[in-house]
């Protein structure tokens, strides 16, 4: 049995409080393990031991700070079958899934070594008689993430990559479902020669959230969650003054267009609906036939295949996905399957009885598939986050855009076409922020921003790619003028470079 503590000020802090939570190892159900849950004064003591560390590490060269990081990667590297093993039994995902979770988050530290040319400034000569200006970058200070469950390696990294890189000092708040990696994290971090004190772990509950947006000397917060969470967070916040930015829940729709190849589309809806047992947020969801024709090709091919997937423990090599990550949320989303039956849809394949033989107390469920959901049913308005996909069929392609329009949410969105113009009109009509033509999951690449539109993201930047240089840092500008050019006597009125 595992007991996670904290991670400040470079070591393992146990924790003070007396409250803890279970981790569980999905797989078989077990406890693997107690996290602590921080008070106040605990996420306090991570902030004096960040605002202690970040002067030095700001005043510290950007390509020194870049090859800390090129150490990290060559770690993380060395231990990715280490980390991949702990994440899959913590959070229920598969082994190979689970290295696509650190990849993805190594690919913003690799985005992030670039930060002594994402902090470059502006500068104009001559502006006016003797006068330069000049523009630069400067970190915040001390910044914070509040980070999921179901990517606890990528999302920690996203948010933590760009701000160390650019010169703060950063507070990591974990998911407490599955805390072990961002713990790891934090050690091959200092192992890297990062100073202690950069990179803090306070893992928690709404009382350690509370104190990170409650507390004075932290400057920005980005949360990934669930909208409700992300809502609140935001509020919170901002209201205590903070550049605050929270990306939220998902219900991403796949448009299948009759032109469209229906195997790839059907695989495309397979890996995206099921991978990670739905537990994504760019998981597909939604799948949108135009044309009565094509939903029935469709179905006719989704139907074995989803009937076909092959769920299986985290550790196994051939499971397409395992268990969820909690009871409580293999009950929920069963619930929501019993909804959508409620409300009249077909429940076409029925995965609510799989057991999985040696491990019957995991948390696993079989892949359901719901046919003629429509819109005002809740399995369509609210996010499952399981292995759950419904379709809804459209007459049109006008009523297939005006579905992932009207939604709510507004995260990621597909469509399957042959045909070049009917992408090109989704593209630029669909109200999305993350588009795929003929790419199921368009998790845009590092160097690019990352971030939903509507429901799914509060505030105005995005995540990783340029945009995490704009929210970690603030640009001071400044104006200089040197004897020569200054005039006698004084100016009473706004100065012009006229
Ligand atoms: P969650 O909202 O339950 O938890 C997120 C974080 O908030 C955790 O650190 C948790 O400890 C904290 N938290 C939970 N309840 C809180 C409360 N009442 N007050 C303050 N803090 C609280 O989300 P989750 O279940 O861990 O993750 C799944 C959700 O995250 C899904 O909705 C998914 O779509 C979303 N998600 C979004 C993105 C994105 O980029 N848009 C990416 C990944 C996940």
């Amino acid at each position: 049995m595992r007991n996670y503590g904290h991670f400040i000020g470079g070591k393992h802090v146990a924790g003070q409080s007396g409250r803890t939570a279970d981790v569980f190892q999905p797989l078989d159900g077990s406890v693997f393990g107690k996290v602590a849950l921080a008070t106040k004064a605990e996420v306090r003591a991570a902030v004096e031991n960040a605002k202690a560390a970040q002067p030095a590490w700001a005043a510290t060269n950007p390509q020194r700070r870049a090859r800390v990081l090129m150490k990290f990667l060559e770690l993380c590297a060395r231990d990715n079958d280490k980390m991949a093993d702990l994440l899959a039994r913590e959070h229920g995902k598969t082994i190979p899934d689970a290295k696509g979770d650190i990849q993805r988050g190594l690919e913003v530290i690799e985005f992030s070594i670039g930060a002594p040319q994402m902090m470059k400034g502006e500068y104009t000569e001559g502006a006016g008689p003797g006068i330069d200006i000049y523009s630069m970058r400067q970190p915040l200070g001390v910044v914070a993430g509040i980070t999921p469950f179901n990517f606890p390696a990528m999302i920690p990294l996203w948010k933590a990559g760009p701000a160390i890189a650019a010169g703060n000092a950063f507070i990591l708040k974990p998911s407490e479902r599955d805390p072990g990696v961002p713990l790891m994290l934090a050690e091959l971090f200092i192992e890297a020669g990062l100073p202690p004190g950069i990179f803090n772990v306070v893992n928690g509950d709404k009382e350690s959230v509370d104190a990170v947006l409650d507390d004075p000397d932290i400057k920005a917060v980005g949360f990934v969650g669930s909208t409700s969470i992300a809502e609140y967070v935001y509020a919170r916040g901002c209201a205590n003054g903070k550049r605050v930015q929270c990306f939220g829940g998902a219900k991403n729709h796949m448009i299948i267009m009759p032109d469209a190849d229906m195997d790839q589309a059907a695989d495309a809806l397979i890996g995206a609906g099921y991978g990670s047992a739905g537990e994504r947020c760019m998981a597909i969801s939604v799948a949108v036939p135009v044309g009565e024709e094509a939903a029935n090709r469709l179905m006719e091919r989704l139907v074995p295949r989803v009937e076909g997937l092959k769920i299986g423990p985290s550790t196994s090599a051939d499971a397409d996905f395992g268990p969820l990550v909690t009871s409580q949320a293999l009950e929920r989303v069963k619930g929501y399957v019993d909804i959508g039956i409620k409300e009249g849809a077909k429940l076409v394949v029925d995965g609510r009885g799989f057991k999985m033989q040696g491990y019957e107390n995991g948390f696993y469920m079989g892949g359901c598939l719901f046919d003629n959901v429509t819109k005002e049913m809740r399995i369509y308005q609210e996010e499952i986050f399981g292995p759950v996909l419904s379709v809804v069929r459209a007459k049109t392609y006008n009523e297939a855009l005006a579905l992932a329009n009207d939604h709510e949410y507004g995260n990621g969105v597909a469509i399957y076409t042959r045909d070049g113009d009917a992408a090109r009109d989704f593209a630029a009509k669909v109200q999305v922020g993350m588009v795929g033509v003929n790419v199921p999951i368009p998790v845009p690449l590092a160097y690019y921003t990352f971030g939903g539109w509507k429901r799914s993201s509060f505030g105005d930047l995005n995540q990783h790619g340029p945009d995490a240089f704009r929210f970690y840092t603030k640009t001071k500008t400044i104006t200089s003028r040197w004897p020569s050019g200054i005039k006698d006597g004084a100016e009473f009125s706004i100065p012009t470079m006229g």
